[in-house]
């Protein structure tokens, strides 16, 4: 199965798998079953023989996956040997946020620095990451092999800002402004807008 194939929800779950399994002694237990790992995360069977059926074909009746087998395949369905280098346009505090956030790496991403257009802001972060002013994008991006760029800027500057990451060699966009973005067809674009993922959750509140 195609990787982009693989559900939002089930992505979601698939560091969990990934963590239980290394924690094992492979020696000890070659192979694994659905019922083991659902009893041990806490998730319902079919759920866990759905999302691994989804990423690594149906387990073997009796014996269930090859724990190194599934180990492997949840490491390449994850990205974790083939990491995106990504940067974020806008040092404002959701860019700051998302540059200090580790979790983008357990999915194969890594931030390798912020970019702004207040100079004063350019520095190194207690996390260590990078702030850079806007003026050295290209070059990093093209020394870096950047493929991701994350727009964290006002609306009014974020087109100008992702037509410049786009000149820059950038595959996808993350776009955090609120505003609708234009780009070529090549480039893949995903809008992200907060308030409409808590607008949503309400409704379903309101719902419930
Ligand atoms: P703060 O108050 O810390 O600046 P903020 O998130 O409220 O944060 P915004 O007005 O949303 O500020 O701007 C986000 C960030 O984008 C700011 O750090 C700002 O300096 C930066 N910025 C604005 N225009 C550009 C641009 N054209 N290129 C790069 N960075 C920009």
């Amino acid at each position: 199965m195609k990787q982009s194939a693989v559900m939002r929800s089930t992505l979601g779950r698939l560091p969990l798998y990934l963590r239980f399994l290394q924690s094992l002694d492979i020696t000890e237990n070659e192979n694994i079953s659905a019922t083991v790992i659902a009893k041990y995360l806490g998730f319902g069977e079919v759920q866990v023989r759905k999302d691994l059926n989804a990423v690594s074909g149906a387990g073997r009746p009796k014996l269930g996956y090859r724990t190194d087998e599934l180990i492997k395949r949840l490491t390449e369905v994850l990205g974790r040997n083939d990491v995106k280098n990504a940067v974020i346009i806008g040092a404002g505090k959701l860019g700051n946020a998302l540059l200090e956030y580790n979790g983008f790496i357990e999915y194969g991403l890594l931030i390798t620095a912020a970019f702004d257009i207040d100079e004063s802001k350019a520095g190194i972060t207690e996390a260590g990451k990078q702030i850079l002013p806007l003026s050295r994008l290209e070059e990093f991006c093209r020394k870096e092999n950047v493929k991701i760029g994350i727009i964290t800027v006002p609306a009014k500057t974020a087109q100008q800002i992702c037509d410049r990451l786009v000149a820059c060699g950038i595959e996808a966009i993350w776009n955090f402004a609120p505003c609708t973005l234009t780009v070529p067809e090549e480039i893949l674009l995903q809008q992200e807008n907060l308030a409409l993922s808590l607008a949503h959750l309400k409704l379903q509140m309101n719902n419930a």
